[in-house]
């Protein structure tokens, strides 16, 4: 969630409908669209990160104690109806602490908790659509029933606070990875995104948090951690770690959130798998760019008109992401797919979307859920086999869920 670092009228206007009609890959001949859509539908297809549960809070359906109707179609990036349309059955459900409640004990705790509550709750309520899920073959059961699974992966340790025994706690809850840290650094990590690099990788318990997440079957989540911290991750546990929602690097140098080939390389030599996030400014360095410009012509626009309402900054920033041709499109997710696959071979890359995180940030042809057989069509216009979209789909990232639970003798 948030992965895009803005002022508050920005996020208003990203995530808000700034959608430009789009583009159709018509190069992608129409056998090939078929062939994808059949294959979206006969494998799992499962995703790192769906930002749906604290979406659903901040629109206040949590204070309420009610569950949208997710059976049908909602406005934003995940509900039942795209998911469907597009093969999604594993979406992982990012149970997301924003930093600033870890100056407050308990908060991070009692957020996590309700946030979690609220997907078991959407299970509960739409148990012909979804069914929870804490394993691949939980998944395949409920995929064999016609179910989308809603697993749960937990983007920030600070829940944990200090005590170790609520890696367990959070493990019989559901949570299946944890993303060690978010924007700042907390009790376990730094983070890429803060200059303040408290611990220069990880700290004591952090060390001891990785080792719990080891012994508990709990897949240690690399997205958000500072490079430093991947590093001491990396050398010191046997287990395949992923990274839930990152790109790669090489596209947009110096962005660290981003893997660097050299990290990539380190996470597969391990087993390990990237999940390939979605957002434009995670694909494209143009897009990284006026990203700054856009805000930048932003907070022109609310110098010189110190009144406009909230409506008409929307309208010029919508204008201007258009006018500026800001999106990225779906073959450069394809481009960070390739990548990865030139780099260390077709098992060690997924999907890890985003969706419902950068709001409307997301590429021509990929903006919902409904959109993964787009991507597909893509990949088998540049020659991928079906079992190479296989693994891309669900069979690497389930190889390291299988791996991370087998070493802790679950399964
Ligand atoms: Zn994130």
């Amino acid at each position: 969630m948030k992965d895009l670092i803005l002022n508050a009228a920005l996020v208003v206007i990203v995530l808000t409908g700034c959608n430009p009609p789009p583009k159709e890959t018509a190069t992608t001949p129409p056998d090939l669209k078929t062939q994808a859509e059949t294959l979206a539908h006969t494998y799992i297809i499962t995703d790192g990160h769906i930002d749906l549960p604290y979406k659903l809070a901040k629109e206040g359906y949590m204070a309420k104690g009610e569950i949208p109707n997710l059976s049908g179609e909602i406005d934003g990036n995940f509900d039942y109806e795209k998911a469907h349309k597009g093969g999604l059955d594993a979406p992982f459900m990012s149970i997301y602490i924003p930093a600033s409640l870890q100056k407050t004990a308990g908060a991070s705790k009692a957020l996590a908790d309700s946030l979690i509550t609220m997907v078991e709750q959407i299970a509960t309520t739409y148990p012909k659509h979804f069914s929870l899920a804490g394993s691949p073959t939980e998944v395949q059961q409920n995929f064999e029933k016609g179910l989308i699974s809603l697993p749960m992966g937990m983007e920030n340790g600070s829940p944990l606070g200090d005590d170790l025994s609520n890696i367990k706690y959070f493990y019989e809850r559901g949570i299946r990875y944890i993303t060690l840290t978010h924007s700042k650094n907390n009790l376990i990590c730094d983070s890429s995104y803060d200059p303040n690099r408290k611990w220069n990788g990880l700290s004591p318990f952090g060390q001891e948090v990785v080792r719990e997440m080891n012994a508990q079957g709990i897949m240690v989540d690399v997205s958000h951690v500072s490079d430093s911290t991947f590093y001491q991750i990396m050398a010191m546990t046997d287990v395949p770690c992923i990274a839930s929602h990152s790109s790669v690097r090489k596209f947009t140098p110096g962005f660290e959130r981003n893997m660097s080939d050299d990290m990539i390389k380190m996470l597969a030599k391990k087993g390990g798998v990237i999940q390939i996030n979605f957002g434009s400014t995670f694909l494209s360095q143009k897009s990284r760019q006026l990203y700054d410009s856009a805000k930048v012509a932003l907070n022109t626009f609310k110098t010189e008109y110190p009144q406009a309402s909230d409506s008409a900054i929307t309208a010029f920033s919508n204008q201007w992401l258009i006018d500026h041709n800001f999106f990225a499109d779906v073959k450069d997710a394809a481009d960070h797919i390739d990548h990865v696959v030139q780099l260390v071979g077709i098992d060690y890359v997924g999907l890890g979307s985003d969706f419902d995180g950068v709001g409307n940030s997301l590429p021509t042809s990929l903006k919902t859920a409904a959109d993964y057989p787009k991507l597909i069509a893509e990949l088998l216009e540049r020659g991928y086999t079906e079992t190479d979209i296989e693994k891309i789909c669900y069979k690497n990232v389930f190889r390291v869920w299988s791996a991370t639970l087998s070493a802790a003798g679950k399964s």
